[in-house]
């Protein structure tokens, strides 16, 4: 017999003012298993994650915890009975009470039990020197990691985490996330992370559930959202994009680089053919002059350059194709050609997604 996941989410809706704020939300997270839900701003990760706490009570739709029902037509079980952990961007220590008293505010049984829980807990955030500090007298990467260690000390079997980094600064995130990650790891929780972060996404998540206008559009590992995405804004919203718009005529699109197969799209159909500038290929060396290099790299086509930048770890090169369209493409190094330099690049149609099109605007 299979056991039943650890938080199974079944079509869950949510209306306000007639309005339905999470539409049809169906997904489920394995014991040891981090699941992000990502979009952008507004679109229903909050409110998904508030009932699934048991703060929000879904309009439709079931909510199942090791197998049993804790929501649904039938079923209202209080937030506290459900064994969840919750983690939020505010994720506010006691300011009164010491750390110490602070992880284990939670906890339930002897003295010693307590004791020993928040030192194993304040050992794995590398803390256990700050036992008796109170939180002011920590960063804010430190408070973070005690409130981390808040949110596990009672052993949640599911630990709900909102935007819980977003409140700290850059140099500090990559680290935190990298430790909260081990010791979820560890602990063995299953994680439900909302993020309006691709990278944290990619990096925290065994599965993204990419979220538009409260609904789930597309779910899968870090690798496969990113390489196989659903539609154009599914693709837009991990990096840039370059966009070649085209129609379809004889099963072939006509671009610049030449023919375009677009399988499953009708003659007469137009077609956007995206790809992200990181795989893009420059021709350093022949300065667009003479013929077109091998084929060894993808499809080439002649370009001028019409600007380029260097961003730290990468270099970016606009420029535009001869029959007109711009595109972008960045190379991991310095390279910086002036504007109005000519040169080949090529594009590898396996990293090409092809989409139809929406409908024109007037013009
Ligand atoms: P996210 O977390 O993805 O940014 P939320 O789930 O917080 O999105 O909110 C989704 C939408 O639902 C927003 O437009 C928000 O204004 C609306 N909303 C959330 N909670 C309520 C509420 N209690 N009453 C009315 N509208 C709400
Ligand atoms: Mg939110």
């Amino acid at each position: 017999m299979t056991e039943a996941p650890r938080l199974e989410v079944r079509s869950i809706t949510r209306a306000f003012g007639g309005r339905p704020v999470v539409d049809d939300v169906s997904f489920s997270v394995q014991a040891g298993q981090v699941s992000c839900l990502l979009g952008p701003s507004g679109c229903g990760k909050s409110t998904t994650l508030r009932i699934i706490a048991g703060v929000d009570t879904p309009d439709a739709g079931e909510i199942r915890m090791d197998g049993v029902a804790v929501a649904g037509p039938e079923v209202m079980m209080p937030p506290e009975n459900r064994g969840t952990g919750l983690m939020f961007q505010d994720f506010a220590l006691f300011p009164h009470l010491s750390v110490a008293a602070n992880v284990a505010f939670g906890l339930r049984g002897t003295r010693t039990e307590k004791r020993l829980r928040v030192f194993e807990l304040m050992q794995k955030v590398g803390l256990e020197h700050y036992l008796d500090s109170f939180p002011h007298e920590l960063s804010g990467g430190e408070q973070q990691r005690v409130a981390l260690a808040r949110a596990l000390a009672p052993r949640p079997h599911i630990l709900l985490m909102d935007e819980p980094f977003s409140g700290l600064d850059n140099r500090l995130r990559d680290g935190i996330r990298d430790e909260t990650l081990a010791l979820l790891k560890e602990e063995g929780t299953a994680v439900v992370l909302v993020t309006h972060e691709p990278e944290e996404a990619m990096r925290m998540g065994d599965e993204i559930l990419l979220m538009r206008d409260g609904r789930i559009v597309q779910a899968g590992a870090p690798y496969n959202i990113y390489n196989a995405p659903v539609d154009r804004d599914a693709a837009a919203f991990f990096s840039d994009i370059n966009v070649i718009r085209g129609r379809v005529e004889g099963a072939l699109t006509q671009t610049a680089f030449g023919g375009f197969l677009a399988p499953g799209h009708p003659d007469g159909a137009e077609v956007e053919i995206v790809i992200r500038p990181q795989h893009l290929s420059i021709d350093f060396d022949r300065a667009g002059q003479g013929p077109a290099p091998s084929e060894d790299h993808g499809t080439w086509a002649h370009a001028v350059v019409t600007r380029s930048r260097f961003v730290g770890t990468e270099s970016i090169i606009e420029f535009t194709l001869d029959d007109g369209v711009p595109l972008k493409a960045s190379v991991p190094n310095v390279f910086l050609p002036k504007p109005g330099r000519a040169l080949w690049i090529a594009l590898r149609r396996d990293r090409c997604f092809v989409f139809p099109a929406p409908a024109r605007a007037a013009e």
